[in-house]
């Protein structure tokens, strides 16, 4: 056997391959080391071509990480052409519609808009200036695109103004999308399916090429997700999910655990395999975990062992507030980390909301201690990135009109409201993009030659780097086009020189990045245009360096670290109260996902578990009085729950990390 050890039920699961195969088991269970196990099992013992194997994971960063393992289990070389395709749903999508961009009416080189960009879309669609609003109609947008249902389903389906509305802005937000050879993120599932749903040939050929599915966390699948596995996976499919119905985190997106259970109608003669042991927590944390997740009305039984032995009993600690939380924390960790041997990158701090992570970040600052943030706002999302990347999406998409009007305006180029609104027009009238209608000659003769003069030049110079993107390499392409917007004098000339030379920091990233990803997966500026879009950090940076994990507990999922501490374990916070005052069913139904995201956040935790909740938290400059413990706490049935740590003394607060370990050492000495 190729792939590392395995157990009995695990081996099962590897090696099943006449019919389709579902693995349902708790947290650390090993299963998604079923997953990458089959990968190498199937190219290396069955001899099945790498490219005929797809395993679709839930995160770009598990994806690399699979490829990774995949690459040590295999033994079969697996570069280049050679590959299996390992990716999120996302990352499939934009391949599978690169592919068949002609059946999907879309142009190879489309443009994937990130939410923000929907978001303005959307603003306009509505006539508002309501964020709030808009804000709220993309996420009903949202939930139609993942339940598979059409603006005009959607209209006629609406009742009351507000649905109308929502409905409507909808119909317009898809036209405009079309009009830009645009897709949002949830088109890369949703067109993904029409396109297999109507044509037959294309159906048949994807699934002649993927004979192997491998999924992990399949039970957060939405439905758009669930009936494009069903569409890829023909008769002659093996498909093989794993997935933990306790673990269900983002039935808000539209995920339905009803997929779980259609999988077993739906293919009748699935292999339903359970694990039992646990090879991540030590006994304590396990115990935790099932007794929180017990009250939790069952899909299927489960019980969860482990062998690891009792571990450290899992602590408890009521704080007066966020600040002395975050501290103590941070304090914390440069003990243990002392105490234990450990690196910085075996602590990970969890919570529930990302406003959070402020205050945690700067207790660790302070105690001079790296950590890295993910889940949070995306680098991607900064104004200096998008403001590159409106330039690369422009280079693959002249249609791309939000892109047009970023790019032709930043840095500024003398091109000013009036004249683009005129462009506007003669775009409409003529059915083009912004960036055509200026080579109209009927522009001409409606703009005065000083205005037309600079915007014809933005043209020709876009022009010629697009025809350059196509074949020259990214490094060399990218270089000079920043050389020739200017873009560093620009960020000099507008901002303070100390945040205009933060942001140039973060276009180099950007740029490294882009070389970088571009050199080792052979693409082209074209192609990492449109990833950069499914990207939320630079990824491969930070993972290297030893840092302490801050994250949120949705972006955790499917990770394991030494030592884990969950933050703001409090009533109102996890669970979170927003939603819950909603009607009473629906209530009901969040808040047990309020309660399995504290069973995937206590399960993250290997050998230590930690939970802190505060008695006040500040919410902007107030203070929020009088908070309760979560009722989680109380369920995970620990003896001395609530009991309050001893406080920090005052010499251990004033102590600066060195003095601490200095004297941690001398207590060693002593011993
Ligand atoms: P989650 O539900 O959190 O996604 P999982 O079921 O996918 O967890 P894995 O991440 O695959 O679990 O495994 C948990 C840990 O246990 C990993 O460190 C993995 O390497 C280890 N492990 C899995 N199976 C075995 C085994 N048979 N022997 C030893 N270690 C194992
Ligand atoms: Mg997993």
């Amino acid at each position: 056997m190729t792939s590392a050890a395995l157990n009995p039920a695990q081996r099962e699961a590897v090696r099943h391959l006449e019919t389709p195969c579902l693995v349902l088991a708790g947290a650390g269970s090993g299963k998604t080391r079923v997953i990458a196990s089959k990968l190498a099992y199937l190219i290396d013992e069955c001899g099945v071509a790498a490219p005929s194997i797809a395993a679709i994971t839930f995160t770009n960063k598990a994806a690399r990480e699979m490829l990774e393992r995949a690459r040590t289990l295999v033994q079969t070389p697996i570069e280049g052409r050679r590959k299996p395709l390992i990716s999120t749903f996302h990352a499939l999508g934009v391949h599978f519609l690169r592919t068949e961009a002609q059946a999907a009416a879309l142009k190879p080189g489309f443009s994937i808009f990130a939410a923000d960009d929907s978001l303005g879309v959307i603003t306009q669609a509505l006539g508002t200036t309501d964020r709030v609003l808009a804000r709220a109609v993309q996420s009903q947008i949202s939930l139609w695109k993942n339940g598979l249902i059409e603006p005009d389903e959607a209209v006629a389906r609406s009742t009351g103004d507000r649905d109308q509305a929502a409905a409507r802005a909808y119909r317009e937000y898809a036209a405009t999308l079309s009009a830009y050879q645009a897709v949002d993120f949830d088109d890369l599932i949703r067109l993904p399916v029409r396109i297999l749903e109507r044509d037959l040939e294309v159906r048949e050929r994807w699934q002649r090429r993927l004979r192997y599915l491998l999924i992990d966390e399949v039970q957060d699948t939405n439905a758009a997700q669930y009936a494009w596995l069903r569409l890829l996976a023909g008769p002659l499919t093996h498909f093989t999910a794993v997935g933990d119905d306790d673990q269900s985190i983002y039935g808000w997106r539209g995920a339905t655990l009803d997929n779980l259970q259609r999988l077993g109608t739906d293919y009748p003669t699935l292999k339903v395999i359970k694990l039992e042991q646990n090879y991540r927590s030590c006994q304590h944390i396990l115990n935790a975990a099932n007794q929180v997740i017990r009250a939790n009305p069952k899909l299927f039984e489960k019980t969860l062992w482990s062998e690891l032995g009792p571990g450290d009993p899992v602590l408890v600690s009521a704080c007066e507030d966020d600040e002395e939380e975050a501290e103590r924390i941070a304090v914390r960790i440069s003990a243990m980390k002392f105490e234990r041997r450990a690196r910085f990158a075996d602590f990970a701090v969890l919570y529930r909301s990302n406003q959070q992570a402020r205050l945690l970040e700067q207790a660790l600052r302070k105690q001079h201690i790296p950590y890295t943030v993910t889940g949070g706002t995306s680098f991607f999302e900064r104004t200096e990135v998008r403001d590159l990347a409106a330039y690369l999406r422009l280079l693959v998409n002249d249609d791309d009109d939000p892109a047009f009007i970023r790019a032709v305006t930043t840095p500024r180029r003398g091109i000013g409201a009036a004249t683009l609104e005129t462009l506007g027009a003669l775009a409409g009238e003529r059915q083009c993009s912004l960036l055509a209608a200026l080579f109209e000659t009927a522009a001409e003769s409606r703009l005065a030659a000083r205005q037309l003069a600079p915007l014809r030049e933005f043209g020709a110079f876009i022009h010629r780097f697009t025809w350059r993107a196509e074949r020259e390499t990214v490094a060399v392409v990218i270089d000079d086009l920043l050389a020739a917007i200017a873009y560093r004098d620009w960020l000099f000339d507008n901002e303070p020189d100390r945040q205009a030379s933060q942001r140039w920091q973060n276009v180099c990233e950007f740029v490294d990045w882009i070389k970088r990803r571009a050199e080792e997966d052979g693409r082209n500026l074209l192609e990492m245009a449109q990833l950069m879009a499914l990207a939320s950090r630079l990824d491969g940076r930070e993972d290297d360096s030893d840092a302490v994990r801050l994250s949120t507990l949705h972006a955790a999922k499917g990770l394991e670290w030494p030592h884990v501490f969950l933050a703001g374990v409090e009533e109102g916070l996890l669970p979170s109260s927003v939603g819950l005052e909603d009607d009473a069913a629906d209530a009901i139904v969040r808040f047990e996902e309020e309660r399995r995201l504290m069973y995937v956040g206590i399960t993250r935790a290997q050998r230590s578990l930690q939970v802190s909740w505060c008695r006040q938290r500040s919410r902007g400059r107030e203070r929020v009085a009088e908070r309760e413990p979560s009722r989680f706490i109380a369920e995970m049935g620990l003896d001395r729950a609530l009991e309050k740590t001893p406080d920090l003394s005052p010499e251990q607060k004033a102590q600066t990390p060195q003095e601490r370990i200095a004297a941690l050492q001398a207590l060693l000495r002593k011993s």
